[in-house]
């Protein structure tokens, strides 16, 4: 820690979703990371599921696991990726979660008869979950971003927890209001007005921003900079530009130019000179850019029609193919699609297949062809968590000859499960946050495929799964050509599989997109790059 006190920045959002705030964040937090401080984000998230863990990725997107086993925000990856930092359970917070607390304290008594209320006790309880993030972990800064939009009923405690904080805090808090510039193409104008209500309403809150990210289409002349200044109390300094960028890695460097580091650092009283050091984001950007060949990779899933349900995913292929001056063009197809007969002509000039993970049977059919069409015709392979468990129901299937061996997530009458309950899992009644959750290390068989791409000999990955590979088939598999190449040796559990006569077949029971960053693209997409690169010349 540089700083003398942890400074608090509150990232609030006006006018409507959407809006990017948490690539606003991110972006901020990177350059003042840049600029030698030390710097977290966190997110609170106004509903009232504890985690959104129980969510279905079509109402949240992906469900985002941290290091110690937290399932949270999709946000929380974009701050792992732009930082290459860790986040914790510390770094989502949800109203769900604040009320749990405060209801578990007043059945312990530890209200000593008081009624308990949204204020001070709701109030108390977040800005405790905001604090508790800055004490002892040596942050300089704590960036806190609040989902949803200013003005909804279910975030006003959020809202006023972050006025009571600035009250508390004064010169050590400062309010950032994203916002939008609409533009309307019939009389071909910049519109201010919905960003003069959502400031209204904020100060109608008691809070007055003192810097304005304004999303847009269109650059914002020096009049209508003038013009937001004054209509809403800030210096025209602080009215921050957030243009349409085609890359969200493009936001750090625009959000450089505006100078919304510099105007964050003269608010806060924190002494700077020089530039931040970008240069490895730099380089990163200009491989992005600027990329030398290109690839064709199937993602196999039964969300594609909301791509933020594989956004780490997404975004490791992105880091790993900037790593080779690469451009990955990604083909998001539907499993159930791979159902139908036909299914071959959509995965037929791909250099690269992943399976993804998942829960249920819908689709899972075509999960398994997608296996198979990789496994013949040796197209490059990964297959991550339950499809990693695809990978072994086709084998067990097409290579063992278990006719209808299956997991029993989806049969549970199947005859062969060679994917079964762990033994932990059985006798669980509750849904939310049982998982196996979280960091586990396995043992790397020397000489394996999974030994190049690491070469390490332990590796530690993040879990999210009920299932497990039955040890009961384990030498069927073996004596067919199964590797079996990263084992649990505390549990047996097989975390890992490839193929002998095969250029790359990758099967994981673990996340590996959790833990790729901008300056750490992960060794496995990396190796999948690199593979489907060979398969394409
Ligand atoms: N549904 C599978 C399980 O629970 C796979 C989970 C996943 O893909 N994250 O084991």
């Amino acid at each position: 820690m540089k700083l003398s006190s942890t400074k608090y920045i509150f990232v609030t959002g006006g006018v409507t979703s959407s809006l990017g705030k948490g690539i606003v964040s991110a972006s901020l937090a990177k350059l003042l990371q840049s600029r030698g401080l030390s710097v977290t984000i966190q997110k609170l998230d106004p509903y009232i599921n504890v985690d959104p863990g129980t969510l279905n990725p079509y109402e949240h997107g992906e469900c985002y696991v941290t290091d110690d086993g937290a399932e949270t925000d999709l946000d929380l990856g974009h701050y792992e990726r732009f930082l290459n930092i860790q986040t914790s359970q510390n770094n989502n917070v949800t109203t769900g979660k604040i009320y749990q607390s405060v209801i578990n304290k007043e059945r312990n008594g530890d209200y000593l008869g008081k009624t308990v209320q949204v204020i001070p006790h709701i109030t108390n309880e977040i800005k405790e979950h905001i604090l508790k993030l800055g004490k002892g972990k040596d942050y300089d800064v704590v960036i806190t971003e609040i989902g949803g939009t200013v003005g909804d009923i279910e975030s006003l405690p959020f809202i006023e927890s972050i006025r009571q904080l600035k009250w508390d805090l004064n010169q050590d808090v400062l309010f950032i209001h994203l916002t939008l510039i609409p533009y309307l193409s019939t009389s071909g104008e910049l519109k201010t007005k919905p960003t003069q209500h959502s400031v209204k309403t904020l100060l109608e809150y008691g809070i007055q921003p003192d810097i304005l990210v304004c999303r847009t289409e269109y650059h914002l002349d020096n009049n209508l900079r003038k013009k937001i200044a004054l209509f809403c109390n800030v210096e025209q300094e602080c009215v921050i530009e957030s243009i349409d960028a085609k890359s969200i890695y493009e936001v750090p460097l625009l959000m450089f130019k505006e100078k919304l580091d510099a105007v964050v650092c003269s608010k806060l009283k924190i002494e700077i000179n020089g530039k931040p050091d970008l240069n490895k984001w730099k380089k990163f950007l200009s491989h992005l850019q600027d990329p030398k060949q290109t690839i064709e990779i199937a993602l196999i899933g039964k969300y594609v029609e909301l791509k933020d349900s594989y956004i780490s995913i997404a975004e490791s292929l992105i880091h790993a193919g900037a790593k080779n001056k690469t451009k990955v063009n990604l083909h998001w197809i539907h499993s159930s699609k791979l159902e139908e007969e036909e299914y071959s002509s959509l995965l037929k000039n791909v250099n690269g297949i992943i399976v993804a993970p998942g829960f249920g049977s819908r689709g899972i059919e075509g999960k398994v062809n997608a296996v198979n069409y990789a496994r013949i015709n040796k197209i490059p392979f990964l297959g991550i968590c339950l499809g990693m468990q695809c990978a072994v129901v086709e084998f067990a299937r097409n290579v063992l000859k278990m006719k209808n061996a299956n997991s029993i997530e989806i049969n549970p009458e199947t005859k062969f499960p060679v994917i079964s309950m762990m033994e932990e899992q059985k006798k669980l009644k509750k849904m939310g946050g049982t998982m196996r959750l979280g960091s586990y290390s396995c043992d790397v068989k020397k000489g394996s495929l999974l030994h190049k791409i690491y070469l390490k000999d332990t590796i530690s990955e993040r879990h999210r799964h009920r299932f497990e590979f039955n040890n009961q088939y384990l030498n069927d598999f073996e004596s067919n050509g199964m590797i079996f190449s990263g084992i649990n040796r505390k549990n047996q559990l097989m975390e890992t599989i490839e193929i002998s006569d095969h250029p790359w077949f990758v099967g994981v029971q673990f996340h590996p997109e959790y833990k790729s960053t901008v300056e750490n693209p992960h060794p496995i997409f990396l190796g999948l790059i690199e593979a489907g690169l060979e398969h394409s010349s």
